[in-house]
This record gives structure tokens, sequence and C-alpha cells, in this order.
């Protein structure tokens, strides 16, 4: 995941263009992702998908000609969706379309005007306080013209057609956690579900923020019936610990599954009720679809200093807290995968499990007390109404624990799978015939 981010970082991605593309492209190496093209001025519900945006160079010149702020050593020094200008300016014009970040003077800032025909120069505000009186020449070689705006969208069919939905924003330039940590760990998530046997089909998302989102629902309005889980992945590979914030619902299976699972890691994390600020959740989660979508991340946006400036950069991210956000990940799918509703087959009365060697099978004191107890908690309450995740939070057992007891009580037949709550895929069972 790191070494992927590393090869992205360079890249100057934005709501539309090439940088899109071509991450777009990268990321077809690990997974096949359909690429979509959407065009400029497509209505989606109350939005229009904007112009694209390609940019090949940008710098400022001082009057000797030196190069004071160039664009081939860092994309963030322009402002995002600038439309092209070449022009000799003063100071005080030049400070006018300059963008500082002065509680962090050594940092340059992450800006755009996506929705406003606007250009600019974003860079630290050391260097603008140190910028003397002269004559500028400023240079963008951009264009925004009617072109298309790029997604990713990938498909892994599942036993039954439900879906989970993983989605994550790709419109940002040289930013390492917001948000190619997440473009990394859904790719990976990704190759991993890849060769794994699943209950559900998955459908992962690589949009640009807040548009893709519209854009996508607005296409797809038909599919939305089939997402039953959903994840939002963004800025997962800081030191942070996890915080979760909730789909709009509060309550749904994800949100469940998700505290389920980093409740089971014995490590820290958050959980944090929905709001309608953030990520696509926002979209997601509007009151017209109001689909169980819960977004995962460490340090959520804006809580660490590092956002939406230079610093958030290869130094924040690390290998060992993106492996981190993967397991955990991976985890809250072994949840959702592994959740069913069972029926005891011998429900008067405990069935002996001794004589059927469901005791003492499994070594270490412990574990195989909580085994045990597993087996009691699931046969108390298989009768219909409660799920192993049901089962589990009333035992304060780990999802894992409950999920091998119905598995060993299964294979003992007391215990059976009530009817799966959703219908296995056509071709499956005619392959199955
Ligand atoms: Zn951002």
């Amino acid at each position: 995941m790191y070494r992927l981010i590393e090869r992205l970082y360079p890249i100057c991605r934005s709501l539309t263009g090439n940088g899109v593309r071509q991450t777009l492209k990268i990321l077809q190496e690990h997974i096949p992702l359909t690429v979509h093209e959407v065009p400029s001025h497509t209505p989606v519900f109350d939005w229009t998908v904007p112009k694209e945006w390609n940019i090949r160079d940008a710098y400022i010149k001082n009057s000797t000609g030196e190069k004071i702020v160039d664009f081939q050593k860092c994309n963030l020094y322009v402002l995002g969706y600038s439309v092209p200008i070449r022009k000799k300016i003063s100071l005080a014009e030049l400070k006018a379309h300059a963008f500082t970040l002065p509680e962090r003077p050594e940092w340059v800032p992450y800006r755009t005007s996506y929705y406003k025909e606007n250009w600019g120069f974003c860079l630290s505000h050391n260097q603008l306080s140190a910028l003397p009186d002269d004559q500028y020449e400023v240079f963008i070689d951009a264009s925004l013209q009617d072109g298309q705006l790029s997604y990713g969208e990938y498909s892994l069919k599942g036993q039954t057609d439900a879906e989970v939905l993983i989605s994550t924003h790709v419109c940002h330039p040289s930013l390492a956690n917001d948000n190619l940590s997440g473009i990394a760990l859904a790719v990976f998530l990704a190759e991993q579900l890849s060769a794994r046997s699943l209950r559900y089909s998955y459908r992962f998302l690589f949009t640009p923020g807040t548009i893709g989102s519209i854009t996508w629902l607005s296409l797809n309005e038909a599919k939305v019936s089939k997402i039953k889980h959903g994840l939002i992945l963004a800025c997962v590979g800081d030191e942070g610990k996890v915080t979760y914030k909730k789909s709009r619902r509060g309550d749904a299976e994800i949100d469940r599954a998700v505290v389920q699972a980093l409740k089971d890691s014995a490590d820290p994390y958050d959980v944090i009720d929905f709001s309608p600020y953030g990520y696509d959740e926002r979209q997601f989660c509007s009151p017209g679809f109001n689909l169980p979508v819960g977004c995962f991340m460490r340090t959520p946006h804006g809580k660490f200093s590092q956002y939406h400036t230079s610093a958030d950069n290869l130094q924040l991210v690390k290998p060992e807290f993106l492996g981190d956000s993967l397991d955990k990940c991976l985890s809250i799918i072994d949840v959702l995968e592994g959740n069913a509703i069972y029926v005891n087959q011998n429900p008067k009365c405990e069935p002996q499990l001794g004589k059927r060697g469901l005791y003492g099978s499994i070594g270490g004191q412990t574990e195989r007390k909580n085994y045990e107890l597993a087996m009691l908690w699931v046969l108390s309450f298989s009768d219909k109404n409660y799920s192993l995740l049901d089962i589990a939070e009333k035992s304060g057992l780990k999802f894992e624990a409950i999920k091998s007891a119905a598995e060993a009580l299964v294979e003992r037949k007391l215990l059976r799978e009530s009817a799966p709550r959703y219908r296995h895929r056509r071709h499956n069972r005619e392959t199955l015939r």
C-alpha cells in the first residue's frame, strides 16, 4: 500500500482531468476496474458535471527571470482549477491571488476553486512574506474545457446480489493521508477479497469527492437498493487510532459490525455520530437515499494539523498504520460476511455437548472457557430472533468466538442456518443444479 501511495503521490489529481485517469490506470494494474467518463454539463440531481481541468505547467518568476515558485516541484503551488494566465504583475496583485497558512508559516496550503473561475498560487507564508517589491511573471498553462469526469468502479460478485459498497475519493493532488491512503486501502481490500468466497457482492468506487458520488448516485439510482452496507475510506494511514463515523441511521448493521470488530481488536478507537459534513457519506446518507454507509478513518479530516497542507506527505503515512487499517477493514467484513441467523435444533433443554465432543476440544483454559460459553450463548439465543452479531453484542464475547461456536454446532447438527437473508444469484443456482 505504501509503495502504491509513493507512486501516486506526484500526480496532480483534481475533480476531473488526466491526473485522475493516470491514477485509475495505475490502479488497474492491481484490480480490473472500469473507468467511466461522464461528459461535462451532464445534469446530476441539483448539480452539473463541471468542465474538465488539465494543467501542464505553472510558475512565478521574479524580474531577473528566476523561478521562485515551480509547479513541477510541487503541484500544491497552484490553486486547483485555476484558469490559464500569463501576466506581469506587481507584488500587491500577486498577493491578491496568493494563499498562505499564517498559523503554519512553513507549509503550503491545498486550495481549490472548483465552482468559481479564478487563478491563484499557494505558497508558504514565510515565502510570501519575504518577497520583495518587484515585478513578477505569473504563468499557468492550464485548460478548463468541455470534457469528462472520470471515475473508477470495480464489482466483485459474491453468492448474492446484496452489495457492500466501498467508496473513496480520488481528487486530491500530492496529499498522502487525504486521500492516497484511502485509495491504497480500497485497492488492497479489493485484491484480498477477490481471492475469497463471498456471500455479498462488493462494489468499489473511486470517484472525485462530492460531485463524483453525486454523479454515481444520479446515474445508478436503480442499483442503490442492492447496497446493504457501505464504508467510505478516508485518512487511513496516520498514527492516530481508528475513528468510525456512523451512518445517518446510526444503528445500521454496518455501524454495529464496525463497533464489534473494533471492540474485538482490543485497540483504542473512537465512534462518532453522523454529521452532514465530511466525505461522500454525505451523499449516500442524504435523506432521499439514507443508505447504511459509514466512514472509516484514523484521525478525522481537520483533526490533524497537516490536513490539506504540504505536510500531509509521505512521512505522515506509515506502512504499519495502513496495514492496521486493512486488518480492521477485513475484520469488519468478516463480521458482515459471517453474520447470520441460526436455529437451535435441540431447543428443549440444553443439548449434551460432552457426548458430542464439543467440550474441551480446543486447548488453552481461557480460550476453552470462552469457546464453551460461546456455544451456550449461540444455543440459547438461536431461536430465529437473534443473529450472531446480536449474540456477540449480548454476550460480550468476540464475534470470531461466536462464529466458530456456531460453525461447530452446525457441524454436529445442533444448529442450522435460518432462511438466508439474501437470495443466491440466479446463475449460481443454475450452476448448482
Ligand atoms: Zn480533503
